[in-house]
């Protein structure tokens, strides 16, 4: 990344293809919960036991077998677009995305809304594991 600003142009396109396509976990901190739970008209331990899954002693939102987020309606439709966590309200400035490198790539990929403005040459970090959300 250059002093200039993010090594892409950023306009989301409501495609949804950040909440199915790729690998990666939703993480959020335990303190989101309750406005997610909320959100999604839920009591924290019902919306915990339905879309929670603990990794690794993180939090994740739970995943359908065909790795939607099991928060997502139809295409494009989060269910608790307002209480979404953190990672979604942020995507694509995240750390391993403004370096550049294979984050920035993979996020690429999978974002049409996300444009390089170097193709050629984003130089940054590798970074271990690219974008973490879908
Ligand atoms: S919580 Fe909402 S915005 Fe985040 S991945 Fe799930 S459906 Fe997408």
């Amino acid at each position: 990344m250059t002093a200039a600003g993010p090594p892409f142009r950023f306009a989301c396109r409501r495609s949804g293809r950040c909440c199915r396509v790729g690998r990666g976990r939703v993480w959020f901190e335990p303190e989101e919960l309750p406005a997610m739970a909320a959100a999604a008209g839920m009591t924290a331990e019902a919306f915990a036991g339905r879309h929670v899954v603990r990794v690794e002693g993180r939090w994740s939102l739970r995943e359908r077998p065909d790795g939607r987020c099991s928060l997502l309606e139809g295409l494009n439709d989060c269910t608790i677009y307002r209480a979404r966590p953190e990672q979604c309200r942020t995507f694509p400035f995240w750390p391993s995305i403004l370096a550049g490198g294979e984050g920035l790539r993979r996020a690429a990929a999978v974002c049409p809304g996300l444009e390089i403005l170097d193709p050629a040459g984003p130089k940054g970090s590798e970074g271990p594991e690219g974008p973490e959300a879908r």
